[in-house]
């Protein structure tokens, strides 16, 4: 079934060997809750806890494909969610840092993670608009949640040469590539339309 949805992604684009490798390996449907299970290699999204949903496959394969992820790279991750997406990173063999919000999603993907023998450098619990400064700068970025405006302190956070993937709007996103060109210059990138849940600032 993974093979099958390997192929499908393919047909819808996505080329890079190491992301379609790791959709082929990862067990996507231990990422879902039980009743779930049986769509799990369907190219969809679905709820998880705390009313949010584990993005579709091909939107991971997508924004993964943008990342262009070279081993021992460190990456942040806004939105842990399932930690589907994080397993896909560290299949790439990137440093993974990963940042959550929701309590619940936090606990229960971090006890998952030592389960299956996941290893993310970091998994906080927190808010990832300000990103992780105490970790930067990264060589890549990745926010999984839709953002009504960029966050700031994302770009700041990236390597020169980094790249942050972003989708930008509020009931629809544009998959949004940032390519930092020196200290001041961003190269930017509007890659077609997504859904996402919101990405929601603590403003506390
Ligand atoms: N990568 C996840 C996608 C989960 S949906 C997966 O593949 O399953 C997006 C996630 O972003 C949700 O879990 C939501 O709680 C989280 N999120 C929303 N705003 C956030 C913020 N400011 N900081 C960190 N996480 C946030």
């Amino acid at each position: 079934m993974r093979n099958k949805l390997a192929e499908v992604l393919i047909a819808k684009g996505i080329k890079n060997e190491n992301v379609l490798n790791a959709v082929r390996k990862i067990p996507r449907h231990l990422f879902m809750d039980s009743s779930f299970e049986g769509h799990a290699y369907q190219d969809k999204a679905f709820p998880i806890a705390a009313e949010q949903t584990i993005s579709q496959p091909y939107t991971v394969a997508f924004q993964t494909e943008l990342l262009e992820i070279r081993p021992g790279q460190k990456i942040l991750e806004i939105g842990t969610g399932s930690g589907y997406q994080t397993a896909v990173l560290l299949q790439l063999r990137a440093k993974v840092f990963t940042i959550e919000r929701q309590l619940e999603l936090f606990k229960k993907t971090s006890l998952f993670f030592k389960k299956m023998g996941y290893r993310p450098k970091k998994a906080i619990f927190g808010d990832g608009y300000k990103g992780l400064p105490e970790e930067a700068p990264f060589d890549g970025i990745i926010v999984t949640a839709g953002a009504p405006e960029v966050p700031k302190p994302l770009l700041a956070q990236l390597k020169i040469g980094g790249r942050l993937v972003i989708p930008v709007g509020i009931d629809e996103q544009v998959m949004t590539l940032f390519i930092r060109k020196s200290a001041k210059e961003f190269e930017k990138k509007e890659l077609g339309s997504f859904r996402f849940v919101p990405l929601l600032e603590n403003k506390n």
